[in-house]
């Protein structure tokens, strides 16, 4: 026996009666002769509520029945009374009645199609046959798909026989009866899901991100009471970042550029300021490392990043016949440098020495760093380095 959809011509039943017809899984699925309970189903999300006292958990469409999930099994295995949760339901009506409506604006507007969508926890969402829709386009849908919830229109359910079914916004590929869910003046789709009964009932609708996905564009949008929230929750965090400046709200969006480009030039003076220093550093401890009987100057120096380091090696083979052998402790890591009037090759030098202590690495022939796994072992590499020279 097929159970029968009260939800169908009645989005607004919140409490019904119905007889059990069957009972599976020790009492957690139960079967109804007549429910108010929507099912997950066209990509709105199922009902919750309480069934003869049980919680519902999950409410699942299997074609001619649906299955109510309930967390603990039911008392009277006859006759049961349903309660849906009202506050989850308005919401996804609102969500729902909502997309119908942008999905008709966008196409009345400027003829994209919905080719599907998608209702979520916090937000919902509509895929557009385009890959893209500019910021004016999406002011525009938004305004007028407002300015539709304030004419206060009517939003009717009816049932037509699919070879009869004219002006739907999609055509649709099912045969016999469909439902037909309409907004007066603007739009026919055929749907199953629950929706509110006039467009005011809708609230507020907001467009946020749009994004490309494949060959789409996905428009998130959210409608009622969630509008209100997601706006509140926009209004605080812009609130805190004004505050942060020292600023109004209005002009917050041109002192964070501004911040930012400042911090930009800032970063860059001080890179430029880093390797000048570097060179002075390098010449320092060149001039202190005496020359070798190859009139090699052998620097050494630890320091706490690998990025110091480098920054410190490219100044140091600046200068005749060096070579900068520097570590780091933690990560205990090595660096080999060597000017090319040298002629050693510092990436063979570097791996040659880490791998004879179990460590890797490698690099140019002027620029070589690599790990080794503790502290004993790089002071092992350092002395075989140096040997290598
Ligand atoms: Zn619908």
């Amino acid at each position: 026996m097929s159970t029968q959809r009260l939800y169908h011509t009645d989005s607004y039943l919140t409490e019904f009666d119905a007889c059990v017809v069957e009972v599976a899984d020790d009492g957690r699925r139960v079967y109804l002769d007549q429910t108010a309970f929507y099912p997950t189903s066209g990509g709105q999300p199922h009902d919750l509520g309480a069934l003869g006292g049980a919680r519902i958990s999950d409410v699942i469409d299997e074609g001619e029945r649906i299955a109510h999930l309930v967390e603990s099994p039911l008392r009277d295995e006859s006759a049961v009374h349903g309660a849906v949760d009202w506050e989850r339901r308005f919401d996804q009506m609102q969500q729902h009645t909502g997309q119908h409506l942008l999905s008709a604006v966008l196409e009345e507007l400027f003829g994209y199609h919905t080719v599907s969508v998608h209702f979520g926890r916090d937000y919902s969402s509509l895929d557009l046959d385009v890959e893209s829709v500019s910021g004016q386009r999406i002011v525009e849908a938004e305004t007028r798909a407002n300015a539709i919830v304030a004419e206060n229109r009517a939003v009717m359910t009816t049932f037509e026989d699919a070879s009869e079914a004219t002006g739907l916004r999609k055509e649709s590929g099912r045969t016999g009866m469909l439902r037909i869910v309409s907004i007066a003046g603007l739009d026919r789709s055929a749907c199953g899901g629950t929706h509110v009964r006039v467009t005011g009932e809708i609230g507020a609708i907001l467009i946020r991100k749009v994004e490309r996905v494949r060959k789409s564009a996905r428009l998130e949008f959210v409608c009622g009471l969630r509008a209100v929230r997601r706006a509140r929750a926009d209004f605080e965090s812009l609130t805190r970042i004004a505050g942060a400046l020292s600023a109004s709200l209005d002009d917050a969006p041109a002192l964070v550029a501004a911040q930012s480009e400042l911090l930009r030039a800032a970063e860059n003076e001080r890179r430029r300021m880093e390797r000048e220093l570097a060179g002075y550093r390098a010449k320092a401890l060149y001039d202190a490392a005496p020359a070798d009987s190859r009139n090699l100057r052998v620097v050494r120096q630890e320091a706490a990043s690998m990025d110091e380091l480098r920054t410190l090696a490219q100044a140091t083979i600046a200068l005749p016949r060096a070579v900068l052998v520097g570590t780091i402790g933690e990560p205990p890591s090595l660096l080999l440098a060597t000017a090319e009037d040298t002629g050693l090759d510092a990436g063979r030098l570097l791996r040659e020495g880490v791998t004879r202590v179990g460590g890797r690495g490698g690099g140019s022939s002027r620029i070589a760093q690599g790990s080794v796994p503790d502290a004993g072992r790089l002071t092992e590499a350092v002395a075989s380095v140096l040997s290598a020279l």
